[in-house]
This record gives structure tokens, C-alpha cells and sequence, in this order.
């Protein structure tokens, strides 16, 4: 097995340094993708290889296309993603898919929480935590009238300066009050990262708050200095206009795209078990075993593994940065997806979504109306629901097999939306230790993290810098990028 040689046609070095990937899912794909791109306009020769221990490409990412009853389109992992955070976007038109961007239905936006068992829609005019437009609010049955005073407060409430990190429920709590907390905050916040928001850093995952919070003096000044910008701004293409976007042949579209356009050596079916560091070596940094016993030489390495599997490669020469990583914590999730007849189940919901929060006691987190968020997921005449358990909410679901867990999931969507049809099929999909969770100081850790890191070792994915696709696209251009500058360092170009 050996390394293609991507840019072997460049004279302007003599030497043609190795750049190895770990891990073929979104964030080790756009390292390969952009690294290439840099190198060819740098003129950096350069040989790439991307190791991925499974036998497909994407990790996270999986989209299944069921042929059944005239065609469905499954999200097993991520089914959209944030159009704010622009990388994830600019990755689809780099790779020539703007054709195939799609933005979520727009008549259908509302998203609902369960409150004492009933469905409430959340009040026109809530931007992710804070009320924009008084009346819708004013009227909503979400909040007691008790809960609103206190959530107005949020305008008087002095802004904190230190700097410090903070839980997101000590933020919602300060800020908003408990109410706010338990109906809005935790379900909306904490069920996008399937964590805790007890635990949940308010800097390493909505950092925006605190900057709203510390420029307009609130919460609530700040969204509407926000609406007002929007407002000002409006005109601009539509993409910008929601909040989320997905893919018309689903998520996976990204993976094929860049799997096709990628030109280093791609392995699959095979990991790598160790990673040895020898900075005195002029042959090589750093040499990497594989699963079948073969081993690669590298002037430089883009972690993108899950951080306690990289932990167990960087053991023997960094045990302090192995140490560091194994605290970063993981959380398992599934999602299951279950298919109607319209015509057996109505119309349970009329919107995209229901959050539950976590003094519901449910035994699921949340539900999308999958059929009704995007086009193109499930035929005419047909509805497709995405149901989302485990996490650090309901753990105990992750034990279940498949037809308890199921089974469980029905009798929640019977009891909540009153689907009580048999589905004409279902899916689920298991994601054990797969959602990294950045607890409180989770920054402060990643600074000390890639302090640890030795020249030419870069840490990339969703582990570090953001969980959403945008950020792990961005953490594999970064990491593309620093690994170039390195190679650019160490063997400066002779012409
Ligand atoms: C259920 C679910 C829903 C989600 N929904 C959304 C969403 O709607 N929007 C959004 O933006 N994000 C969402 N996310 C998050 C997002 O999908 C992930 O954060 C992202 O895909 C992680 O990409 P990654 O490349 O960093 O890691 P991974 O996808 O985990 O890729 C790491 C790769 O490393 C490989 N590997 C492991 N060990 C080795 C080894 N020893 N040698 C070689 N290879 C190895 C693995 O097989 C894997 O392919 C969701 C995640 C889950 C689980």
C-alpha cells in the first residue's frame, strides 16, 4: 500500500512531504478536500493519505434511501445544519452541490413543547431563547404570568463581565428565571447537544448570549438589535433568511461528493492502532501502525478520531495530552424513524417538531416531523417522524434492544401525538459514545489540550471546536491549513 503522490506534477519543491489523516468522517473528508486545494494554490507538493477504520466513509453522517412504498429518505445521524455558521455552506458550493441545497418548508416552522402532557406551540417571535414580539407572547399559555415578569427582568438585570464560563442553566437561571430554564432553555438548548444543562458550557456552545449579554446589557435588547439588522439586511439571497439547510438527496450527498472529488489515497476497512512521535527523525515525524501491522510515515498527522480513541493512540508519546483527552466527555444517542400512511395518522402535529422537556419525565427527548420539516423525505400521502432518546436525558434507553426500544418510542408518540397506527416500517440507528459533550471550562480544556500537542499533530473534529457540520468543516480547513504552514517550515522551498 502506498501514498499517491496528488500534486507529483509540482517542481517548485524537492521534497513531497506526507500529510496523514485519521478518521473518513465530515471533519477528516474536508481536511483532505481543502488540503489538497491549499496545497495546489501554495504550490506545495504534498502526498495525502485519509485512514478510516470502517468500511464506509462519513462516520456520523448517514442517509439511507429506501425504495419502499415509492421512495424515503432516512437521516440516521444529522438531518440539517446551521446556515449562520457559514462553512458547512461554502463545503457544498465548493464541491459544485448548490443545486441541491434545500431550505426547510417555510409555512411549517412552528416547533412545540409538551408542557403537563399537552402540546404548546412555542409563541411567534421566540428567537431560540427570547421573545421578540410581545403580544404572541403575552397570550402563549408557555409561560405563567409569574414567569413572564421574571423573564422581563432580563431587561434590568445587570450584565456579566468577568468573563467567566458559566452552565447554560446558570445563565437561563440569572438571565430568565427557572421557568424559562425548564420550558424553553433546556428542551431547545440542551436537546440540540444532547447534554445536560446543568453541565452544558454556555461559552463553548452558545457563546453568542454572552457577547449579546455584554454589548446590549440583555438578552432581549439584543435579539431586537438583531431583528432590526435582519430587517436592514433583507433582500439578501433566501439561504441566509433560515436558519437551517439540508441536501435534496440528504446529508450523505456531502460525503459522495467529497469522496469523489478527493484525490489522496483513501483506506477504508482499516484503523490505526498506534501513532509513534520522533521529532529527531529527518526521515520522518511520525510513523503510524495500522490495523493490519503495516505502517506509514507522516511529516504531519490530522487527528479527526473520537478524542478517547485518539487518547489511546497518543498514550505512549504524549500521556499527558492522552489524559486530557479522556475527559472529554461522550454521551450515546439513537434516532428512530418511523414511517405512516397519512391517511393512518392525520395530522399529529402542525409544525416541524416537538421539544420535551426534562421535567416531563419522558422516555424520549424530542421528535421531528421529518415529512413536513424538508421536501423530498417521504412520497405523497405519507409521513415520516425522526424520534430522539438517550443522551445525558434518558440513558437508560441506550440499554434497550430494538424492539423494546420501539416499542417504548410508540407508546410515547401514541400518549403524546396519538399515533396509534402500526408504522409501515421503522429504523433505528445507534450512535454509542458518539456525541461529545463540552461541559463547563470546556474552552479553558482546549487550550490546554493544544498546548500538548507536538509540532506537526493537529486535533480536529467534533470533539474540540463545535459539534455542528459547519464547525467540523472549518476545524478540517484549519487544521488543512496549519499542517501546510508546518510542512512549508520544515522544508522551506528551494528553487
Ligand atoms: C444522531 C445525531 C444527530 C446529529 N444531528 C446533527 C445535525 O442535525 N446537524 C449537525 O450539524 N450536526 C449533527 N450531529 C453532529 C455531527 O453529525 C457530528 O458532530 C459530525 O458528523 C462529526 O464528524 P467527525 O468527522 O468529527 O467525527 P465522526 O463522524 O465520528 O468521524 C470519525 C471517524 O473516525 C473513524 N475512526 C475511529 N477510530 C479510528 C481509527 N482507529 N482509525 C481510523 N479511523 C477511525 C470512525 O469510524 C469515523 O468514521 C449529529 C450527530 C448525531 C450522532
Amino acid at each position: 500500500m502506498s501514498a499517491v503522490a496528488t500534486l507529483d506534477d509540482l517542481t517548485s519543491t524537492s521534497h513531497s512531504s506526507r500529510i496523514v489523516i485519521i478518521g473518513g468522517g465530515i471533519t477528516g473528508l474536508s481536511t483532505a478536500f481543502y488540503l489538497e486545494r491549499m496545497a495546489k494554490t501554495q504550490g506545495v507538493a504534498v502526498t495525502c493519505t485519509l485512514i478510516e477504520r470502517s468500511d464506509r466513509l462519513g462516520g456520523k453522517i448517514l442517509t439511507e434511501k429506501i425504495d419502499q412504498h415509492g421512495g424515503f429518505l432516512i437521516e440516521g445521524g444529522p438531518d440539517s445544519f446551521v446556515a449562520q455558521k457559514p462553512w458547512g455552506v461554502e463545503l457544498v458550493h465548493d464541491l459544485g452541490l448548490s443545486d441541491q441545497l434545500m431550505m426547510p418548508n417555510r409555512e411549517q416552522q412552528k416547533v412545540y413543547v409538551l408542557l403537563k402532557g399537552k402540546l404548546c406551540a412555542m409563541p411567534d417571535g421566540l428567537q431560540l431563547i427570547v421573545p421578540t414580539k410581545i403580544l404572541p407572547f403575552a397570550l402563549s399559555p408557555m409561560i405563567s404570568p409569574l414567569g413572564k415578569l421574571r423573564m422581563a427582568m432580563d431587561l434590568f438585570i445587570p450584565p456579566k463581565r468577568d468573563g467567566a464560563d458559566e452552565t447554560l442553566a446558570e445563565f437561563m437561571r440569572r438571565r430568565l428565571g427557572n421557568e424559562a430554564l425548564d420550558r424553553i432553555g433546556e428542551p431547545l438548548l440542551s436537546g440540540i447537544h444532547s447534554s445536560a444543562a446543568e453541565r452544558q458550557s454556555l461559552l463553548a456552545t452558545f457563546p453568542r448570549f454572552r457577547t449579546m449579554e455584554e454589548k446590549y446589557g440583555s438578552l432581549t435588547r439584543g435579539m431586537l438589535a438583531m431583528r432590526r439588522q435582519r430587517k436592514q439586511s433583507q433582500g439578501k439571497p433566501q439561504a441566509a433568511t433560515s436558519p437551517f439547510v439540508s441536501l435534496r438527496g440528504g446529508i450523505e450527498e456531502l460525503v459522495q461528493a467529497l469522496k469523489t472529488q478527493v484525490q489522496c489515497d483513501v483506506l477504508t476497512g482499516c484503523g490505526v492502532t498506534a501513532l509513534v512521535h520522533t521529532p529527531d527523525n529527518a526521515e520522518a515525524a511520525y510513523h503510524i501502525t495500522l490495523d493490519n501491522r503495516e505502517t506509514l510515515q507522516a511529516d504531519a498527522v490530522v487527528v479527526t478520531t473520537p478524542s478517547y480513541i485518539t487518547a489511546d493512540l497518543v498514550e505512549k508519546f504524549q500521556p499527558a495530552l492522552a489524559e486530557g483527552l479522556r475527559r472529554i466527555r461522550y454521551v450515546s444517542t439513537a434516532t428512530v424513524s418511523l414511517a405512516y400512511r397519512h391517511s393512518d395518522v392525520g395530522e399529529p402535529l402542525k409544525g416541524f417538531g416537538l421539544v420535551i422537556p426534562r421535567t416531563e419525565r419522558r422516555r424520549i427527548n424530542a421528535c421531528t416531523m421529518t415529512s413536513r420539516k424538508f421536501a423530498h423525505r417521504a412520497p405523497d400521502d405519507h409521513a415520516l417522524v425522526r424520534v430522539f432518546v438517550g443522551g445525558s436525558r434518558t440513558p437508560e434507553m441506550m440499554q434497550r434492544d430494538d424492539a423494546e426500544m420501539l416499542n417504548i418510542v410508540r407508546e410515547e408518540l401514541r400518549s403524546m401525538l396519538k399515533i396509534d397506527a402500526d408504522p409501515i416500517f421503522s429504523r433505528i440507528y445507534r450512535w454509542p459514545d458518539a456525541q461529545p459533550q463540552y461541559d463547563v471550562g470546556h474552552l479553558d480544556h482546549m487550550t490546554q489540550l493544544a498546548a500538548l500537542c507536538p509540532a506537526g499533530f493537529y486535533l480536529s473534529g467534533s470533539a474540540y471546536h463545535g459539534v455542528g457540520i459547519p464547525d467540523c468543516v472549518k476545524q478540517g480547513k484549519d487544521a488543512a491549513a496549519q499542517a501546510i504552514a508546518h510542512i512549508q517550515e520544515r522544508f522551506p522551498v528551494s528553487i
